[in-house]
Order: C-alpha cells, then structure tokens, then sequence
C-alpha cells in the first residue's frame, strides 16, 4: 500500500480546477477520488476538520489529501479524514473495475435536474458518446454519506454509464483517470445547459440512440450483442 506522492498532487490539482470550472458551491461541496488499484489505495479529498477548515477547495494541498484502502480503512500515512460521501465512491469502485477516478460535483446546470429528479438528455454527439452511450440518468434519492446513496448510484450509473444525477443534490462522473472523469463532468453540465436552452426554442430535446452514430446494420448488431461497443475507449469489437 505504498503512498504516491503524485497522486496526492494530481487530486490537489483537480480540486483547484472543480472550483475554477465552476463544479463546486465552496466550502466542501462536492469532491474527488482517484483508486490506484495496483497498490490498493484510494486517494480522497478531505473532510474540514479544526486543523483544516475547508472554504473552497483551493485550501487543499497535497500533504491533506486522505488516503484509505477499498473497504474505506484509513492508511498509516494520512493526515486526514476522507470525504463524508466516501461509501459513495467505494460501491461505485467495487461494481465498477473500469472506474479509476470519480468526481462528484454541486454545479448549478446539473443541479437543476437533480432538484426536479429528471434525467438529462444527452442530445448531441459529444455528450451522448461522452455519457457513456446514454441519457445521464438521476439516482433514487439518498441521505447524504449514505450507504443507501451509494447503492442507488451504482444502479443510475448501470454497467457502462460515465455521468449520472444524485436526486435533490449534485452529479457524478466516472473515469479511466482523473482527468477523463474530470471532463465528463464538464460535459455534464453543458449537456444540462443545452437541453434547458432546446426548451427555450420551443423544442423538446431528442434522446440521441445507437442509430444516430453507427450505421443501422451496426447499431442492430451492438443492441442485439453481437458486437461488443467499449463505452470508455468508444470502439466496437464483433463477437465470434
Ligand atoms: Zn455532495
């Protein structure tokens, strides 16, 4: 369980960016995680604590990022405590092996589709593909650094999805890497954006399908399993 100092760094650095994008309300709102499964440890943003009260993210520097193992037990080395909304990000690592970071924002476009628990549409090719081939679906509600909220984002976010809503409360992108998830959070919000702005033309936005990217032959062939679509890599393999 050896401690990287550049991982400590990188989610330093994705604080930093969460709030300049506009991904976090302040204080501790919203957070980040990155899974180093060949060492088994697991990289968090901290919980404010006397020794460091949290005002925004910027706070944060690497010596205070929280460090604990798969089943949330804190490493010898760290400083802090991890996130509240740690059991979170640990069922979504356990049901998700292609999930190697997760970050979790309070942005205001997503958060108005969590406040009316509707999913966003994923309406045009770079959110629809980036989404993980999908809309980006809203989780049953759950009480905040719940087990239960946990659970209910493994189901929103299926086996494939890359963004999904958590009811009355924010959004959650997954990634290969940090800064994969970190993008996918961005395009969470433009996709919310958008699809309150297709409302303001009048229209309803459409729901993008298979059959709006790959040919129609194709897109039978991956709906009825016989051809494999890798939602993370976004390349299709034909099954033997
Ligand atoms: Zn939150």
């Amino acid at each position: 369980m050896r401690v990287r100092h550049e991982h400590q760094v990188a989610l330093t650095d994705i604080a930093w960016k969460m709030v300049d994008l506009g991904l976090t309300t302040g204080l501790d709102s919203g957070d980040a995680t990155l899974f180093d499964r060949d060492e088994g440890v697991i990289y968090a943003l901290p919980a404010p604590s006397a020794r460091l009260p949290i005002r925004t993210w910027k706070d944060v520097r690497p010596e205070d990022v929280a460090m604990v193992d798969e089943r949330g037990n804190l490493h010898p080395a760290s400083l802090a405590e991890p996130t509240v909304e740690l059991p979170m990000h640990l069922a979504i690592y356990a049901a998700r092996p292609d999930v190697n970071a997760i970050v979790h924002s309070h942005a205001e476009d997503s958060q108005v589709f969590a406040a009316a628990e509707r999913d966003i549409p994923t309406a045009t090719i770079d959110s629809y593909t980036r989404a993980g081939f999908g809309p980006i679906k809203c989780g049953e509600f759950g009480v905040v650094a719940s087990v239960e909220l946990g659970e209910h984002m493994v189901a929103a976010l299926g086996s494939t999805s890359k963004a999904a809503l958590m009811a009355r409360h924010g959004a959650v992108a997954v990634g290969a890497d940090l800064a994969d998830a970190l993008f996918t959070a961005t395009v969470i919000e433009k996709a919310a954006r958008q699809a309150m702005k297709v409302v303001s033309l009048g229209e309803t936005p459409e729901q993008l399908t298979l059959y709006h990217i790959f040919d129609e032959q194709l897109a039978r062939d991956i709906e009825a399993g016989r051809v494999h679509l890798d939602t993370q890599t976004v390349t299709v393999q034909r099954l033997a």
